[in-house]
């Protein structure tokens, strides 16, 4: 068995109730096999990325403590979006639960189905805002700083907090 591993996974709804969603991915990804959740950050809502003419987004990450090896961690997340009956209409489009594994401990892998950490990470707001509001001096295997790369990004127009009564 894999000694454990520090990994945060980005999740995204924006179809069929995404706040619950979510939501409700949080809470399974704690109960995930030989997982353990450490931390949520809060929910954001955030103008999609590619095709404008769909609903904003619901993301956020996930900080979870796990035994699983980087691709039993990826088939139990792709599981748990199949379980959210995601559908995929096109790409870049609308999707009932979306979930990327972002960082897995400081390696880097890329693999023909899984490259870690994920490649637009550093570049998107809805990833690296929720990420450094959980994990502000996390860094990458590349020795950049998460709370540094979030600073970076110039913008953060498009990615809000959600507010607490819409919870
Ligand atoms: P997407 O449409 O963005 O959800 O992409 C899903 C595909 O990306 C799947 O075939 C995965 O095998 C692949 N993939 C590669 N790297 C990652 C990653 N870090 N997290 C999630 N999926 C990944």
């Amino acid at each position: 068995m894999i000694y454990r591993v520090d990994a945060y996974v980005g999740l995204g709804s924006n179809l069929d109730a995404p706040i619950a969603q979510v939501r409700r991915a949080l809470d399974e990804l704690g109960k995930l096999p030989l997982t353990e959740s450490i931390g949520a950050s809060r929910l954001y809502v955030t103008r999609p990325v590619g095709p404008q003419d769909q609903p904003d987004f619901i993301n956020a990450v996930a900080h979870l403590s796990t035994h699983l090896s980087p691709l039993a961690l990826l088939d139990q997340l792709q599981a748990l979006e199949q379980r959210h009956r995601r559908r995929r209409i096109r790409h870049w489009g609308p999707r009932t639960l979306d979930l990327d594994l972002l960082v897995y401990g400081n390696e880097t892998l890329q693999l023909p189905r899984l490259n870690v950490p994920h490649p637009q990470m550093k570049v998107r707001g809805f990833v690296l805002l929720p990420l450094a509001e959980l994990a502000p001096r996390l860094r990458l295997p590349d020795g950049s700083h998460v709370g540094a790369l979030a600073k970076a990004l110039g913008t953060t127009d498009g990615v809000e907090v959600l507010p607490d009564n819409l919870g």
